[in-house]
């Protein structure tokens, strides 16, 4: 394609979604896929059998099967990070401040202030998954 074809282009993150109602915990045969109490999903290696029945779920891509422990992973929003209270990796990363994550269970938190009184999105909103990474000023063909 002629790159003058293009007349518009998007860059759109797409992480694990760490979805509220998260089809890849309801499929997992073993409970290997769990949800904390705060709502992150993570993948416990010990349980996981490599069947790949999440990855198959997941409606973002979020998943892949890890070649050598011949497990599935994804991204675990930090969780060993988030649980000393530091924000997670690609949030201190990112050198224009384009990421940040908050507690959505505290209304005082300032990303619970943006996406109480934003225009936000989320990606595939119509599978019911419930994803709880919201993005701001999205293109509607994207989602
Ligand atoms: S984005 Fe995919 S891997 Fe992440 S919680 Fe949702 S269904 Fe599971
Ligand atoms: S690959 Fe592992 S985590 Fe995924 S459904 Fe199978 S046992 Fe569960």
């Amino acid at each position: 394609m002629n790159p003058k074809d293009i007349v518009k282009a998007f860059f759109v993150p797409k992480l694990c979604n760490q979805c509220d109602s998260p089809p890849c915990v309801q499929v997992c045969p073993v409970g290997a896929t769990y949800q904390t109490p705060d709502g992150i999903v993570l993948i416990d290696r010990k349980w996981c059998i490599g069947c790949g029945y999440c990855i198959m779920s997941c409606p973002y891509g979020a998943r892949f099967f890890h070649p050598i422990h011949k497990v599935a992973e994804k991204c675990t929003f930090c969780f060993h990070r988030l649980r000393k209270g530091m924000k997670t990796a690609c949030v201190d990363a990112c050198p224009f401040g384009a990421r940040l994550i908050g507690n959505l269970k505290d209304p005082n938190d300032p990303v619970t202030r943006i996406v109480l009184s934003q225009r936000v999105a989320v990606l595939k909103d119509s599978f019911g998954t419930k994803p709880q990474v919201y993005y701001l000023g999205m293109d509607e063909n994207v989602r």
